[in-house]
Parts: C-alpha cells; sequence; structure tokens
C-alpha cells in the first residue's frame, strides 16, 4: 500500500466539492470550467495548457486556447487549481476552501507533484518575510526531488 495521498483522493469528489464552492462565493463553475477541472484532476501528472487542450479536442470541443486560459484563470482565482512556474503546469487544489500559496514537492522523474498541508510553512515563510519588512504577495515554494515510487526504481536499476 502506498501512503501518497494523492492516490486516495477522489477527483469526483473534488469537482462536486469545486461547484458547492462557487456556489456559496457566487461564482459559477460553467461546463467548461468544471471540464478543465476535471481533465486536472483525472490526470496522474500536472498538465499543462495545451494538454488539456488536446483532451477537449478529444471531446469534440471547439476549444480555443484563449477560452481554455480563461478557464484556468477563473480556477486559478478560486483556488481550486495551482500553477506550478517551474514546469508550467496546472495541478488540483487538495484544500480548497481556503487561499494560500501552496508548497509542493515535484518528482524530477515521474512528474508527480504532492500539496504540502501543513500550515507552519506558510506561516514560517511570512513571519520570515516580515522580519525584513517584506511585503509578500504571493507564496508558492516548488521543491524539487524524487517521489518515494521512482527512488525505489532508482535502486532497483543500480542493482
Ligand atoms: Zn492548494
Ligand atoms: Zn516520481
Amino acid at each position: 500500500m502506498s501512503a501518497d495521498s494523492s492516490l486516495t483522493f477522489d477527483p469526483r469528489q473534488a469537482l462536486e466539492h469545486a461547484a458547492s464552492l462557487c456556489e456559496r462565493r457566487g461564482t459559477r463553475l460553467t461546463e467548461l470550467r468544471k471540464r478543465v477541472l476535471e481533465i486536472i484532476w483525472n490526470s496522474p501528472t500536472p498538465l499543462g495548457a495545451y494538454a488539456i487542450l488536446d483532451v477537449l479536442r478529444d471531446d469534440g470541443r471547439q476549444g480555443a486556447p484563449p477560452t481554455v486560459y480563461r478557464a484556468l484563470d477563473f480556477l486559478l482565482e478560486q483556488g481550486l487549481i495551482h500553477r506550478l512556474a517551474s514546469l508550467n503546469v496546472f495541478t488540483g487544489c487538495r484544500r480548497p476552501d481556503s487561499f494560500h500559496g501552496g508548497q509542493f514537492l515535484i518528482c524530477r522523474d515521474c512528474g508527480q507533484v504532492d500539496e504540502l498541508t501543513n500550515p507552519t510553512v506558510e506561516e514560517l515563510l511570512r513571519a520570515e518575510a516580515a522580519c525584513r519588512r517584506f511585503e509578500v504577495l504571493s507564496q508558492m515554494v516548488e521543491v524539487l526531488g524524487r517521489c518515494p515510487d521512482c527512488q525505489r526504481g532508482a535502486k532497483a536499476r543500480d542493482r
């Protein structure tokens, strides 16, 4: 059994939760926005905008890049997804109820991403910035490394 929480997260639940969040906030998770979110959640690794566009085209939609970017912007604004700047890809947020920057462990080998959920990390960075009188606008921490599976695979290959 893997301890990876991403494997136990149900994309359908994430979509239902997103829809009710938007309703509470008075915004609308339109069909396209919902589909884009679903595509992101269904992917085992974060996706770039063009990969999302490809899936939409497979759906038979005439999705133009600006439409997809607008949907992504909406999902980002609502905190339903995060953008990983280092790879220019999008990943679903596991705790979209509260707005946050997000800290991520990114596997260099398989591309899997794990979002950290310990608020202490964000508070510590905020306090350090405050000590330096630095005004924090957003906090994104991207930690590059290798996930447990890839480490095991690498060890198996080494033998
Ligand atoms: Zn998040
Ligand atoms: Zn990996």
